[in-house]
C-alpha cells in the first residue's frame, strides 16, 4: 500500500476514507483534519483560552500537541485521581503527561489538582464511603472530575474545555444511551455543549470524528509515549463491551461507526431531542455552596459527596476523662 500524496510506502490505511498515507503526511491529514473539526462545529476560535483534561492517554495528549502546533492558546489540566487499585495508574499516568511537557513542549503550562491533597480522600476511597456507584469508582470519579475541571475553567478564566474523546467513545456512549433510551444523556451529547449557565465551560470534543486507531496512530507516529494500560476500574465495564461489539460492526461494514454518529447529530440538528434538553435545563439551578448547576434542592452532588466523606473521616473529638 501507498501514500496517495507521495508513493511511499503507506504507514495507516483508512477504508472508511479510502485513503492510505505515510507517517509524515498522515500527521499532516491528522492536524488539518482537526482543525476543521474545530471550524466546523465553531468549538472555538483563536483569541479564546482552551485548557484540555490531560489523563496521560494517547488522545487527551495528541490532541493537546495538535493544539499547540496550530497555535491554540492551550494549556493543559491533570487530575490527580489517586487511583492505584492493582498498580500505581495516577501514578504512572502523571508521569506520561510531566515526560510529554519536557520532551515536546517544555514552555507548555500545565495545572495539576490532586483530589486527595484538597478534598481529603482519593477517588475510589470517596466512592466506598460515599457508597455511590454499586462497588465502582466511576461514578464518583466521573462527578469530581466534571466538577473540577469547570471549576478550574472558571477560575482561571478559560473559555472552553477540551477533551480528547475520539469516535469509538461517542459512539460507545451514543450505543448505550440508544439502548436505554437515555433522552437526557442524548440531549447532551454532542461535539461542542455551550456553556448553558454561569460557572459553567462550554465542552468541546476535537477529535470526536476520529476512530481511536487514527489517534493511537498519531501519537506513535509523532513519538508522544502514552499510558498504554487502561485504569484497573474499567476493565469489565459496559464500555468496553459495547466498544467490542461495534468494532464486529465496523469490520463487517467499514465506516459504520462514523455514519452512526453523524447521522445522529444530522438528527440532532433537525431538532430531535431539542425539547428534551430545554425541559432539562429548566430543571438546573445553582448548588448553594458552590454554584455549579445542579438539579438536586439545595446542594449539588459534589458538594453533598464531601460533606459525606468529613463526616466518616472526622477524627473522633476526645473525651476528658471523669
Ligand atoms: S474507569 Fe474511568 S471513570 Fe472509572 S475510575 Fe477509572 S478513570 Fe475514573
Ligand atoms: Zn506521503
Ligand atoms: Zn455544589
Amino acid at each position: 500500500m501507498k501514500c496517495r500524496k507521495c508513493g511511499q510506502k503507506a504507514a495507516i490505511n483508512m477504508r472508511h476514507h479510502k485513503l492510505a498515507l505515510c507517517g509524515e503526511h498522515y500527521q499532516e491529514w491528522f492536524v488539518e483534519q482537526t482543525a476543521r473539526t474545530i471550524r466546523r462545529y465553531k468549538m472555538f476560535r483563536r483569541d479564546e483560552r482552551v485548557l484540555v483534561a490531560v489523563s496521560g492517554g494517547k488522545d487527551s495528549l495528541g490532541l493537546w500537541d495538535v493544539l499547540l502546533r496550530l497555535g491554540y492558546q492551550a494549556d493543559g489540566l491533570y487530575i490527580d485521581l489517586g487511583i492505584a487499585t492493582r498498580f500505581d495508574y495516577s501514578g504512572q499516568s502523571f508521569e506520561k503527561v510531566e515526560q510529554f511537557v519536557e520532551t515536546l513542549w517544555p514552555d507548555a503550562q500545565l495545572h495539576v489538582l490532586d483530589v486527595n491533597a484538597l478534598y481529603g480522600a482519593t477517588i475510589p476511597e470517596a466512592a466506598r464511603i460515599s457508597n455511590r456507584g454499586r462497588g465502582k469508582p466511576c461514578s464518583v470519579c466521573g462527578l469530581v472530575k466534571r466538577h473540577e475541571m469547570n471549576r478550574i475553567a472558571h477560575e482561571m478564566g478559560y473559555d472552553v474545555l477540551a477533551t480528547g474523546h475520539n469516535l469509538d467513545d461517542e459512539v460507545a456512549v451514543l450505543f448505550s444511551n440508544v439502548l436505554h433510551w437515555q433522552t437526557g444523556y442524548l440531549a447532551r451529547q454532542a461535539p461542542v455543549l455551550p456553556a448553558s449557565h454561569p460557572g459553567l465551560a462550554r465542552k468541546v470534543k476535537p477529535f470526536c470524528r476520529f476512530y481511536e486507531r487514527e489517534t493511537a496512530a498519531y501519537a506513535l507516529l509523532r513519538g508522544i509515549d502514552y499510558i498504554y494500560e487502561e485504569c484497573p476500574h474499567a476493565v469489565g465495564s459496559k464500555t468496553i463491551a459495547y466498544k467490542e461489539l461495534l468494532a464486529q460492526l465496523e469490520a463487517q461494514s467499514p465506516g459504520a461507526k462514523l455514519q452512526f454518529y453523524l447521522s445522529f447529530l444530522r438528527a440532532k440538528e433537525e431538532g430531535l431531542f431539542a425539547a428534551v434538553q430545554e425541559r432539562e435545563e429548566g430543571r438546573l439551578h445553582a448548588c448553594e455552596r458552590c454554584g455549579q448547576p445542579t438539579s438536586a434542592p439545595g446542594l449539588c452532588a459534589f458538594c453533598r459527596l464531601w460533606d459525606r466523606v468529613a463526616e466518616v473521616k472526622r477524627p473522633p473529638v476526645p473525651t476528658t476523662p471523669l
